[in-house]
């Protein structure tokens, strides 16, 4: 403690650094389908522009547990409407499920995809292959969703 009062104002400008370095920012999205998916890059470069980073990592977590987070193709929207396709096959709505909710699939398929996704950034922009971008998945819509996308420098 006496360590801290004596170094002071040396901590009060630490604090303001890493203020300035790390930075979180909260969405919200309305969806309209019961499965969709969302692309949410434009919002995340938002964000790094806004945190003023040249390098580093953003992470996007989507805190719940019937939607998710994944990075595709961005050029053929067809590839967004074949992976919806592909996931109505595999987790079918209706099955032998036990949770009583019923939106079984729903959960499946926000675990395939995963909650969080981290993209590293370097000159200012999102290190994205030219054919990816950032979506978010709604597997139990429409709903009010929420997107945490952290900002980290370094
Ligand atoms: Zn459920």
């Amino acid at each position: 403690m006496s360590v801290r009062l004596q170094a002071a104002g040396k901590f009060l400008c630490i604090e303001a650094f890493i203020e300035r370095m790390e930075r979180m920012t909260e969405h919200t999205i309305k969806t309209t389908s019961s499965d969709e998916m969302i692309n949410i890059t434009s919002l995340v470069r938002q964000d790094v522009k806004k945190a003023g980073i040249t390098s580093g990592t953003a992470v996007v977590f989507v805190p719940h547990t019937t939607a998710g987070v994944t990075i595709n193709e961005n050029a053929d929207p067809d590839v967004v409407y074949d992976l919806l396709s592909i996931f109505r096959r595999v987790y079918p709505e209706s099955g032998s499920y036990r949770h009583m909710e019923g939106n079984s699939h729903a959960h499946a398929k926000a675990s395939v995809v995963g909650s969080s996704c981290t993209v590293i950034i370097e000159n200012g922009q999102l290190q994205l292959g030219t054919w990816q971008d950032i979506y978010f998945c709604e597997f139990d819509g429409p709903r009010t969703r929420k997107v945490y996308v952290k900002t980290i420098g370094g």
